[in-house]
């Protein structure tokens, strides 16, 4: 049995980015979204292989510590004739200074290597995973990925991280050249494009009212 989130909600996220964008999803459903940084709790180390499993850290350790239902994502872009990689390193691939230009240019330069001309050779896919835990241990968690094609020289200067490289399927403008509410906004503001659009519709569906 799916349950719903009600009431107070724990967003396990230190980047206020991400927690603007779930108050404003989780506002018209009456929930109060509150950041694991306004409540003091710490960062647990992310020691999981998957996105699902990273995200599933973060948001048990804020339940736990907060006794109240909490909410974490992991995302990353996933490139197929890389085996994967980034992965769950993305951000890390980007280092302390967070240099996506220089992790774009890691990956092209990797895609190279491995004679990767071709958009077929050039496929990706970002994911996005999302958990909310419970305090007695209850679990919702769903995952979405956007599909397409690396682009090289990166295009465009909205978004943030590997936005610039990465060309939608069926679309002819990277996230990079599309506005955040073509790329995130969900239909009829926007395209309902993006892996965290996608899976935010999906644990919609079975959380909220
Ligand atoms: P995390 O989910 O905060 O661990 O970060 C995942 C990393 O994946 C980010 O730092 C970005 O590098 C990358 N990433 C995730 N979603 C997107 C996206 O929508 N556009 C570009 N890069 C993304």
């Amino acid at each position: 049995m799916h349950r719903r989130i009600t009431g107070k909600l724990v967003v396990a996220t230190h980047n206020p980015g991400k927690l603007a964008e779930m108050r404003e999803l989780l506002a018209p459903h009456g929930i109060e979204a509150i950041s694991a940084g306004e409540l003091g709790l710490g960062e647990p180390d992310e020691t999981g292989d998957t996105f699902l499993v990273n995200a599933r850290i973060k948001a048990v350790a804020a339940a736990e510590a907060a006794q109240l239902p909490a909410f974490a994502d992991d995302s990353g872009l996933v490139v197929d004739t890389l085996d994967g990689a980034p992965g769950i390193l993305s951000a890390r691939w980007a280092g302390p200074a967070k240099d996506f230009g220089a992790a774009m240019s890691r990956i092209e330069r990797l895609l190279q290597e491995r004679g990767a001309k071709e958009p077929a050779q050039r496929k990706a896919h970002f994911v996005s995973a999302l958990c909310v835990a419970w305090p007695d241990g209850h679990l919702e968690e769903v995952e979405a990925r956007a599909d397409g094609t690396l682009v090289w020289p990166p295009r465009g200067t909205a978004g943030f991280g590997y936005d610039p490289m990465f060309l939608p399927d069926g679309h002819g403008r990277t996230f990079g050249e599309m506005t955040s509410i073509e790329k995130h906004g969900l239909p009829p503001l926007g395209l309902g494009l993006s892996h965290r659009a996608r899976a935010f519709v999906k644990l919609a569906e079975i959380c909220l009212d």
